[in-house]
This record gives structure tokens, sequence and C-alpha cells, in this order.
């Protein structure tokens, strides 16, 4: 079965900055799961990124605006000329929406609102209330699309097809583009990050004079030489992914595994037909945080799956106990159109999957108070994303903590230190306090 995503047509016009906007709406669509098109006549809809500099450029992209209302009819405009909207409306009042220069997060939810996703709670790359575009100072780096595995409650295979990873090279590129425009952390995502490069052969490509095999170490070795925060999602636990381990300990790429355990009963993994579900995790686990102590690890499980026992929730709970994993997400199952387990028998009841989840939850949040405690009194260098003068605040991320999924670190009392912190900028603070999600802090003097 092969089920279609949503196809963006995108036309970029105007100078490399507006290449650089193009590229970073585009990487978030297909992070949300768009795929982009190749021409008009295969889109679902078309955005044109326009220029607006010169009058030559202004007809460039209203020529460029007609040809695309022609060729496909559903068109949206962002980009610099789209601070004139009088005049782009005054030609194509049909246009479905304008957004101005950089105003990425209008545009992408004018793609969402003209062209729904389905979002899967399971297997989104991204959650489901979707990403800020605003903070520049991070930025999502994918790696491949689709995915070789089968598991029995997902059909991002059958959407996005098998495992297609990009050249390492071809990756760096983009990455090196992304930092040079100011991200000072990379978040690196694909649906299946440790089969990294197997689809290629692993390929061997030059970047910065020296030769990297498509691979998930050397990749990881090559982003360690662009001086920002590297986080690696969605790995699961291969034996090779040991390799990264050292590169974490000796502070070259972020101390941060997002690993979707998704279950911990052997049973219910095959059922699932997870990836390295024969793996013995725990043993991984304890042999990863020898070498780096400071490793956190991020999850997420899935409760409920069909004839899940309460033999194999215990078996879940024992292992959360022991794992004492840092961040954990957890859904109840439910079913996603086409997917196989939708046919398997024994399906848990509403009420229990609920109860089952509220009994996870009461341990899992004990443990991730307590793994957030160790960092009280301790100094940490963290990333200003958001600042609330009103509320005399800053919130800002640890290299513990991934944006959008995890917790923050309040830094409190801001307003004394006459404005010398702003977002995107890394300080100093010395943690004073801690609850089951966020960490308090206060700003060392700079
Ligand atoms: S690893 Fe499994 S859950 Fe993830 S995309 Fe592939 S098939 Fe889906």
């Amino acid at each position: 079965m092969q089920i279609n995503a949503p196809k963006i047509g995108f036309v970029s016009l105007g100078c490399p900055k507006n290449l650089v906007d193009s590229e970073r709406i585009i990487t978030k669509l297909k992070t949300d799961g768009y795929e982009i098109a190749a021409d008009y006549s295969h889109a679902d809809l078309v955005v044109v990124n326009t220029c607006g500099f010169l009058n030559s450029a202004i007809e460039e992209s209203l020529e460029a605006i007609g040809e695309a209302l022609d060729e496909n009819g559903k068109v949206l405009v962002t980009g610099c000329l789209g601070k004139k909207s009088e005049m782009i409306l005054e030609k194509y009042p049909n246009v479905l929406g304008i957004s101005g220069p950089q105003d990425y997060e209008n545009l992408v939810k004018a793609v969402h609102e003209n062209l729904p996703i389905e979002h899967h709670a399971f297997t989104s790359l991204i959650p489901a209330q979707g990403i800020k575009l605003t903070p520049r100072h991070y930025a999502y780096l994918k790696i491949s699309e689709g995915c070789n595995n089968s598991c029995t409650f997902c059909i991002i295979p059958d959407i996005r097809g098998k495992l297609n990873s990009r050249k390492i090279d071809d990756v760096m590129l983009e990455a090196k583009r992304l930092v040079n425009a100011g991200v000072k952390e990379l978040l690196v995502i694909s649906q299946d990050t440790s089969a990294y490069g197997v689809d290629i052969k692993y390929a061997e490509a030059q970047w910065n004079n020296q030769v990297y095999q498509s691979r998930f170490i050397d990749l990881a070795e090559a982003l360690s030489t662009l001086g920002v925060w590297v986080r690696m999602h969605y790995v699961y636990p291969y034996p090779h992914v040991d390799k990264v381990i050292p590169l974490m300990a000796e502070g070259k790429i972020t101390p941060y595994l997002d690993i979707p355990f998704q279950h911990a009963s052997a049973r219910i993994l095959k059922l699932m037909k997870r990836p390295a579900n024969a793996t013995n995790t725990l043993e991984a686990i304890k042999r990863w945080r020898t070498i780096c102590p400071d490793l956190t690890i991020r999850s997420t499980f899935i409760i409920g799956f069909p004839g899940e026992t309460e033999e194999d929730f215990t078996e879940l709970l024992n292992f959360l106990k022991e794992a004492e994993l840092d961040r954990v997400g957890c859904f109840t199952y439910s079913e996603v159109e086409g997917a196989k387990a939708n046919s398997f028998p024994n399906l848990v009841s509403k009420e229990l999957k609920q109860e089952r989840l509220e009994r996870f939850m009461v341990i899992q949040s004990r443990i991730s108070a307590r793994r957030l405690k160790r960092h009280i009194g301790t100094t940490q260098k963290v990333i200003i994303d958001e600042i609330r003068t009103d509320e005399n605040i800053a919130l800002a991320r640890t290299q513990y903590d991934a944006p959008e999924v995890d917790g923050v670190v309040i830094i409190e009392n801001i307003n004394s230190h006459n404005g010398s912190i702003a977002k995107g900028l890394f300080v100093n603070v010395t943690i004073t306090d801690a609850n089951e999600h966020d960490l308090f802090a206060k700003l060392h003097n700079h």
C-alpha cells in the first residue's frame, strides 16, 4: 500500500538570504511530513517566496505568482513582496494567503490550514503542536526520508517509502549553512537515525577536506566540528550506537539520546516488530552511563498495545524503574488507519489503558524529578529561548533538554541584569531548584 503525502511546489526568487529562508521553510515542511513536488502539476499547493527589492524583482515575483496560479491554482505567497499585499491582491485576488519576509510561522500555518496533514502520535518526528520556526538559534536537520522497518502500529514506510539517506556532504552543507545563518543547536532527525546510510552503502564523500562515510558515527564526528550543540533524535539502540557515546563524553556532541523504546516487554516489542528489540537495553544504558555519566536519555512509550497483559505492563514498569530515563513521553495506543496492528486480537479497553497510563506516569514523574534534582547547585551553560521581561524571567535550556518536547530552565530575576541577555545567547547559570519537569536558576554576572 502506498499512501501519498501532500506535496508542495516551491518557487524561490531573489537573493541568497531569501534562499536560506526557503531552505528553512522547506526543511520545516518536510519535517512536518510534506513532500516537495518537482513541478506544478505534481503539487497540491504552491508556495512562491518572492523578492521585492527592485522593480524588476517585483515584476518577476508577480509573474511567478501568476504562473503558479495558472498552472496549479492553489498559491501561497511569502517573502519580501508579501509586505506589499495590496499590490498582490489587486492583481491576484485569488491567492490563498500572503505572509512577509521571514514570517515562517504564518506561512507554515497557512500551508497546514490549506493542506492539512495527519499527525501520528507515535511516529511523528515533531510534537502534535508543531514546531516553532521563530527561534533562529536552533534548527532541525533531516538526514533521511522513509524507513526500512515495519513496525505494526506505523504506516510511515507506506507513506514515505524505504529509507532514503542523504549523502553526508549534502547533510553537512545544509548544517554549515544553518550554522552560518546563526543556528547554535542542530537537532538531527529521521525516522531511524542509527540506520543512516545503510541504503546508500555508507557512501563516502568529502567534506572540509576530509573523507567521511554516510553513517551515524561519521555524521556525529563531522557535525561535532561545527562548534554548535548537536542533538541526536530517533536513535535505536543498535550495537554501533555505543561508538557515539565517547564523543558525548568528550563534549563533542550533546550528551543526549532520544530513543523511542515504545515498550519493554519482549513479547510486545515482537508484536510491534520494533527494530533492535533483541538488544539488551538495560545493559546498554548502564554501559553508556559508565562512559558518559552526564548522558540524558529521552524516550517514548505506547501503553495498551493490543495483547498487552498485566504481566507485560509490569515488565514495562520494572524497566522504567531500572532504566531511570530522564525524559519520557507516553501515549495510550490508538489505531492508525492502514496499520497492521489494527487487526490484532486482545484489545486493551480504554479504561484499562488510561489506568495503566496513570500508573506509568506516577512512577516516571518521580524518576524525572529525581534525575533533575541532581543538577541543583551546579553551574550550567544554557541557551536562552525566550525572554519575558514582564514576568522578570527568561526561559532557557541546558544541553540535557531538547526544545519543544523537554523541560526548560527558568532564569529568575533577569531584569536586574540590565538587558545583558538575549534570545539565542549562551549564558552560565547556577541551578537553584527543580520540580518534576523544569529547573530554576540564577544568572551569573557577565
Ligand atoms: S521505525 Fe517503526 S515506527 Fe519508526 S517510522 Fe519506521 S516503521 Fe514507523
